[in-house]
């Protein structure tokens, strides 16, 4: 029976292990039941899911997870936390914790070992790194079927808005080329220990079975992507010719943009998801 989503059974663990909570590692445990129950309906679970959990801490939603879906592969990178999770889990026989970076994991690999069936991947993400996670668990090419996450509020934004607003980027182009976002509960500070400085999101990314658009190559789609809003203060035409890895002439990259009717100093800000798998396909013919 899960019994760790309150600040007292949390705070009792904590001391009794003597752990040091890690900032270094955005250490932010739940503390909140009902944001909880919110992150696991959300997930959609059944027996048949294997559930890949990055960052589960001392267990609080590991063992909810464990309680719902088939298996729960659990990949937290502070080995102090180990201990701690074998008392935790001691329950449940269809979680395996790995003591990694999941930026340094072999996401297919897992997805291989426990049947190859698509993967639901459900995190209280550490926020330090959470645009290279969904970045990595989206262009990782692993068989991913949903992404249900507690980010912090503004990035959660930044994954829904589309173009014209200030947050809209390279991380909202790739959310929405892979999947569709949707906002499952609002969770405040008073929901975490220790407290956080900033409100979070909890959000869900189901993955689109094909892209909601066509391009000839993904990987030069999101190389374009980066580079139109590397330089985010300059034109798309600059952030392009600038990015030595692509390849491309200022002049090329003009001429480009004039035969899609686009204003030489247009920004990256203002195209759509179908305007630049237009103008990547367009610029793959140039590249050197
Ligand atoms: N799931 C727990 C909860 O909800 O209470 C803890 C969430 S806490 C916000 C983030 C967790 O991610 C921490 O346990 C932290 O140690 C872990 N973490 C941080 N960086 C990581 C990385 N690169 N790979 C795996 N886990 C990481």
């Amino acid at each position: 029976m899960a019994t760790l989503g309150n600040r007292r059974s949390t705070a009792e663990i904590i001391q009794r292990y003597g752990f040091d909570v890690r900032k270094k590692y955005g250490q932010n445990f739940l503390i909140d039941n009902g944001v909880l129950d919110r992150i696991v309906e959300a997930a959609e679970l059944t027996e048949a899911d294997c559930v890949l959990e990055i960052g589960p801490g001392i267990g609080t939603l590991t063992q909810r997870l464990a309680e719902e879906a088939g298996e729960v592969v659990a990949v937290e990178i502070d080995r102090e936390l180990i201990p701690i999770l074998q008392e935790t889990l001691a329950d449940y026989g269809n979680v395996t914790v790995l003591n990694e970076d999941i930026l340094k994991t072999d996401i297919c690999g897992i997805a291989q070992q426990h049947g190859g069936r698509p993967l639901k991947v459900v995190a209280n993400l550490p926020y330090y790194i959470t645009t290279p996670i969904i970045m990595a668990l989206l262009e990782s090419r692993a068989p991913i079927k949903s992404i249900t996450v507690m980010v912090q509020r503004e990035v959660a934004d930044r994954m829904r808005v589309g173009p014209g607003s200030k947050e809209y980027g390279a991380l909202s182009l790739a959310v929405q080329y892979y999947a569709k976002p949707e906002i499952v509960a609002q969770a405040p500070a008073s929901c975490f220990l220790p407290r956080p400085k900033v409100d979070s999101t909890v959000i869900r990314l189901t993955r689109y079975e094909q892209p909601p658009v066509k391009t000839r190559d993904e990987d030069w789609l999101f190389a374009v992507i980066r580079a139109s809003f590397n330089q985010r203060r300059k034109t798309l035409a600059n952030g392009l010719a600038n990015a030595g890895g692509l390849g491309l002439r200022r002049q090329q990259v003009e001429e480009v943009l004039a035969d899609m009717g686009l204003p030489a100093a247009v920004r990256g800000e203002t195209l759509t998801l179908e305007r630049f798998a237009e103008l990547s396909d367009r610029l793959y013919e140039l590249r050197a």
